[in-house]
């Protein structure tokens, strides 16, 4: 009564510990106590499987001493190996009635009968389908076998056993899992399926932090207590909808925190279905994103924005060109496209620094966009220049008005720190039309368009004209082939006279270069000069016609033929480079040419880098009896004060000056103030673009010292200008026809 009054107590409990899901060791140190009481002076021990190594250990215990513990660790399992391995191996209880006799325990005899043992039956602990978990035996210090109800027993522990492994490792697993969704960097919620407001059953650490919300106030609630004001209306019913249908969804989507923080959240959602194939629960999984979409929306910024102004860049001009052109084109629509070059920015930048001009260009920008609204789209496109489309356009009208308004938009000084400071712009614009294939060909019409507003003078806007296209197009092609003209002895000069107003003596002859072209034949300087200067090649070609100038004369010279003066132009480029006037030095002494016989031509831009600069070389070229002629003058800047500035010997005034004397009074008024204030400083004039005999007469009467003109002669070679009699009357023919 009392044995079985304590084997029930003691089973008992040990059901209670598996239900308890208690340690491994407490419930099968409980097993073996209620074993102890059913079965007087057995000792109960069990192995483990190992189901990869296929061996069996004893567990850890009191029962035994370490050193059979020790022995009986790894065993392999297989037939004859003891009782407990053949019972592992077999999958059936295996009993050795007297283990001194029993062939099977011949590894481990020596090992058992020092521990005292005599007998020992083994039963396999396996799953309910058939998974093997170890063994458990029955040892006793004499030998004997199991009754009938003790073989009933043994089973019966062999399942409670089989029971407690079981659970121990789904615990071991279980919590394996829930230490891992614990430490999960990514908030994870489950939530109730069968519930319809699916509130919270478990959230993890991560999600409180990410949430700010303590575990409390989350359990039991509906996930929506993280959306807001600005929470994407549709990703929320994309996530209920696909909640309703039990199916993945993956949503970034505007989340806010306890304190009301906002922030990226990117969700994926996904149903947990039980094993009858129902959804339980859904799972969700939630990342804060919200530094990596602001690093990409930064990225995104810095790829498609101008980081000095914050306007867009070309890359997003081109792109929204693009777009706006393909939608013009589909509605029959036109898009017009402005070009914009500040008016000497390079000045500014190089005389003030680069620290003002950057914030000069913010400052227009500022400006501009204040001007253009947020309509068009305003670019800076590189260094000084920006450009502004007009996506729509209903006329030329809308283009002009806007260019206007930014004109006087920019009239206004800027303010940069502190200092007001003025600018202007030049603007080129161009439309698309019908022929116009691709949008880049706009902003290329426009940009030829804001040279022309260039050439005008600045602060002004100009519309593309058709014709400069060609001309630009040309521009490209007469560029590549000036490489190669210079190797290609593809240049000649050609002389023209100056003569005498009042004798029509020759009194000198201007070199104009000329460009034998393979195809094009001859082509003017007017065409090729403004590009070799942009290219630099001004240099080469500048030193071969001073070169060519001073041979063929010096040549002339030594024939013994008429000895004037010839006046080679000088690009200001070539002027204001270092080394030019050893060059001018050294062509003279290597040709031979009397420098009182050379004159150079330069404009005023010569003085654009510094007065200074241009004055020592001057002198110091009128040093060496080499003279200088003012060029050009009247157009430009020209100012009067030039003249008395620069140590020149004559000053040439410009064509277009000349043709006007008639009959515009003012520009007679002029060119007569001109000429009386260089006589008075001892400079002789020049007047150039004389077709008329009325010009002639005219500038003769006002007093220019010399003439130049198809009236008297075209420019020739130099065997025609050697066949050239000594004073020229005025030409008889009519000054129409070209250069020979
Ligand atoms: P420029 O120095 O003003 O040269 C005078 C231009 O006027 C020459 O044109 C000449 O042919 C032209 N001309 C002369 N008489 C008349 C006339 O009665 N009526 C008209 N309508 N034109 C006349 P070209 O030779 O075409 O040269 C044009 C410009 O090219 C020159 O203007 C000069 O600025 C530049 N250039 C010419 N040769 C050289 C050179 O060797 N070096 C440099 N740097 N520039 C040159
Ligand atoms: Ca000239
Ligand atoms: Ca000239």
């Amino acid at each position: 009564m009392n044995t079985e009054h304590s084997q029930m107590a003691a089973q008992q409990r040990v059901h209670e510990l598996i239900a308890q899901h208690a340690p491994l060791e407490t419930t099968l140190d409980a097993i073996a106590d209620w074993l102890a009481i059913l079965l007087p002076g057995a000792t109960v021990a069990f192995m483990r499987y190992d189901a990869r190594r296929c061996t069996l250990s004893l567990l850890p215990n009191r029962r035994f001493s370490p050193a059979f513990i020790e022995r009986l660790q790894e065993v392999r399992v297989g037939p004859g190996v003891a009782s407990f391995g053949s019972a592992a191996f077999e999958r059936r209880p295996v009993v050795s009635e007297d283990i001194a006799r029993d062939p099977r325990w011949e590894a481990f005899r020596d090992a058992a009968l020092a521990e005292g043992f005599r007998a020992c039956w083994s039963n396999p602990v396996m799953t309910a389908d058939g998974q093997l978990l170890g063994t458990f035996g029955t040892y006793y210090r004499t030998p004997r076998k199991p009754t009938p109800a003790s073989e009933r027993l043994l089973l019966q522990a062999a399942a409670l056993i089989a029971l407690a492994l079981v659970r121990d490792r789904q615990e071991h697993r279980l919590h394996l899992l829930e230490r891992g969704v614990e430490a999960s960097p990514i908030g994870i919620v489950m939530a109730e399926a069968t519930n319809p407001d699916h509130p919270i059953v478990y959230a993890n650490r991560a999600f409180c932090a990410l949430s700010g919300y303590p575990l409390e106030e989350v359990l039991g609630r509906n996930c929506r207590f993280l959306q807001g004001a600005d929470t994407e209306r549709d990703q929320v019913a994309r996530i209920r909808a696909a909640v309703a249908d039990q199916r993945e969804i993956e949503a970034t989507l505007l989340n806010y925190r306890k304190d009301g923080t906002p922030f990226w959240n990117r969700l994926s959602i996904s149903p947990v279905f039980d094993a009858a194939g129902r959804c339980s629960h859904f799972i969700g999984f939630q990342q804060d994103i919200t530094e990596q979409r602001q690093q990409a929306e930064r990225l995104r910024y810095q790829a498609s924005h101008d980081l000095l102004t914050g306007l867009a860049n070309r890359g997003t001009f081109d792109d929204r060109l693009a777009k706006a052109f393909a939608a013009a084109k589909a509605q029959g629509r036109r898009l017009a496209v402005l070009h914009l070059d500040l008016d000497g920015f390079k000045s500014i930048n190089d005389g003030l620094g680069p620290h003002i001009g950057n914030r000069m260009l913010v400052a227009v920008a500022r400006r501009l966009e204040a001007l253009i609204g947020p309509a068009h789209i305003l670019a800076r496109l590189v260094s000084d220049e920006f450009a502004v489309l007009l996506p729509s356009i209903d006329g030329c009208p809308d283009a002009t008005a806007l260019a206007e308004r930014l004109l006087e938009g920019l009239a206004a000084p800027l303010e940069v720190e502190g200092q007001p400071l003025h600018i202007s712009s030049s603007i080129g614009i161009a439309c698309s039309g019908d022929d116009t294939d691709h949008p880049h060909e706009v902003l290329q019409r426009a940009d030829l368009a804001l040279e022309e507003a260039k050439r005008q003078g600045r602060n002004t806007w100009q519309w593309y004209r058709g014709r400069q296209v060609e001309q630009a197009l040309g521009d490209v092609l007469l560029r590549n082939d000036l490489h190669t003209a210079l190797s290609d002895d593809q240049f000649e000069l050609l002389y023209q006279p100056m003569v005498e107003a009042l004798s029509g003596r020759i009194g000198g002859v201007e070199a104009l270069v000329r460009w034998r072209h393979p195809q094009r034949g001859l082509v003017s300087p007017e065409a090729f000069i403004p590009l070799a200067e942009h290219s630099g090649q001004i240099i080469p070609l500048g030193r071969w016609v001073l070169r060519q100038a001073c041979r063929e004369m010096a040549e002339l010279h030594a024939r013994g033929g008429r000895t004037v003066p010839v006046a080679v132009n000088i690009s200001s480029l070539q002027f204001r480079r270092d080394g030019f006037l050893d060059e001018v030095l050294g062509i003279l002494t290597e040709t031979g040419l009397p420098p009182a016989l050379l004159e150079l031509e330069v404009t005023e831009s010569v003085l654009l880098d510094g007065a200074e600069l241009a004055i020592e070389l001057i002198d110091t070229l009128r040093g060496h009896g080499v003279r200088v002629a003012l060029d050009d003058f009247g157009t430009g800047f020209s100012s009067l004060s030039y003249l008395r500035d620069l140590p020149i010997d004559k000053v040439k005034l410009d064509r277009s000056f000349i043709c006007d004397t008639l009959h515009n009074p003012r520009s007679a008024a002029i060119v007569q103030g001109i000429i009386t204030m260089a006589h008075h400083m001892g400079l002789v004039v020049v007047a150039e673009g004389i077709e008329t005999v009325e010009q002639q007469q005219e500038l003769a009467r006002r007093g220019a010292d010399l003439l130049q003109g198809y009236l008297f002669s075209r420019p020739l070679p130099l065997a025609g200008l050697a066949a050239l009699p000594e004073r020229l009357p005025a030409a008889t023919s009519s000054p129409s026809g070209s250069d020979p």
